[in-house]
């Protein structure tokens, strides 16, 4: 399918990018922020929901940086990957999103700001014109929700990006600026239930960069991803276990999961409970079942459901297999 036409800004500051927003919103024009593309372009090939406008945030200096405490929603996932300052963890997460190819382009704003999935709808226009669209795009249709009928309130498309549960576990602070202001949440409490609605991104407002607490190196962990093939695809189900030492087990546990839900979850109900009767192997064994029982994947990605929460098990267990070092 051919690109539908839209026009670029490259703005080179926040200022100047907030400038270009409210000149957009003036003339009542819509727009999308782009930082690597590797996910908007594709669907800009598809068809699904493009804008007149795009702004690029890649020209803005301030947002790629990396540090130890830091990271620019800018930073590629290649740096990040390759980067030795930051937690182990996270440049492993990163070494497993995608392929080299697309890591080298793609962004953390982008992969924790990732559109949610689903194959009714990541589909060419004609394909889905063919089933009447649904109701996360229905072009003016009124079309239903074809995972979980006769709702039309909620769409339950899949999150699928691999950076959030090691962001979640490590208790990374998100930064969001818009033309009106700026403000900070955790990142665990950035994502909102809903796949058209997916984070606390008002209107007009981006991701800047995200930081970490003193004590992050202080963490340990794994995480853990199921995939159709070895390396490309996107995650069908995603586990993090991180916990600090203490004296006859883990003093903290944290676990957060990806590619179940329509955002990522993190799992703090369960990991308590454990931590406080912690048993070695047989309190693994039990975290990895209360994991399973709490997601309700549905089926809208490639496995069946039933097998990605059996997998989400697997997951969580591997994961945890350093805890047995302690
Ligand atoms: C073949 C293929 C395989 C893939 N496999 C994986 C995978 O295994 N794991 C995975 O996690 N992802 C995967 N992806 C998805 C995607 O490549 C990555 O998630 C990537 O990190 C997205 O970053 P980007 O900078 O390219 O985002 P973009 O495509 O530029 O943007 C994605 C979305 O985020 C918004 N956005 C971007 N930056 C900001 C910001 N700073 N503030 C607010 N909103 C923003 C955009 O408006 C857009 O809606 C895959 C993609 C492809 C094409
Ligand atoms: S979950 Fe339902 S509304 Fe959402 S994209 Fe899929 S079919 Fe459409």
């Amino acid at each position: 399918m051919k690109m539908p036409p839209f026009k670029l800004h490259t703005p080179s500051s926040l200022d100047e990018a907030f400038e270009i927003v409210k000149e957009l919103r003036r003339q009542n024009l819509e727009y999308d922020w782009i930082a690597g593309g590797t996910d908007l372009i594709p669907n800009y090939k598809w068809h699904i929901n493009t804008k007149s406008d795009v702004i690029s945030l890649s020209k803005i200096e301030d947002l790629h940086k990396i540090s130890k405490n830091h990271i620019g929603a800018m930073a590629r996932l290649y740096d990040i990957s390759q980067s030795s300052e930051i937690h182990p963890l996270i440049a492993k997460s990163a070494s497993l999103v995608a392929s080299v190819m697309i890591r080298r382009s793609a962004t953390l704003g982008g992969n924790i700001c990732l559109d949610t999935r689903c194959f009714w709808f990541n589909q060419s226009e004609e394909w889905r014109e063919s089933i009447d669209y649904c109701h996360k795009c229905d072009c003016g249709t009124g079309a239903d929700c074809r995972v979980i009928p006769n709702q039309n309130t909620l769409c339950v498309a899949t999150y699928q990006a691999d950076m959030a549960p090691v962001l979640m576990g490590l208790g990374a602070t998100i930064y969001l600026a818009s033309p009106t202001g700026n403000r900070s949440v955790l990142i665990k409490d950035f994502f909102k239930l809903d796949g058209i609605t997916k984070n606390i991104l008002m209107e007009d407002e981006l991701v800047t960069h995200i930081t970490f607490p003193d004590d992050v190196f202080e963490w340990e962990g794994d995480y853990q991803k199921l995939t159709q093939r070895d390396s490309w695809d996107f995650p069908e189900a995603g586990v993090a276990v991180l916990w600090k030492k203490g004296d006859k087990g883990p003093s903290d546990l944290r676990v957060a999961t990806t590619g179940i839900e329509s955002i990522p979850r993190f799992h703090s109900e369960e990991s308590q409970k454990i931590i406080k009767s912690w048993s070695g192997s047989d309190s693994i064994e039990e975290l990895a079942e209360s994991i399973r029982k709490s997601v309700k994947p549905v089926l809208n990605t490639w496995f069946q459901p039933s097998y990605r929460r059996k997998m989400v098990k697997v997951l969580s267990r591997r994961a945890s297999k350093g805890l047995l070092e302690i």
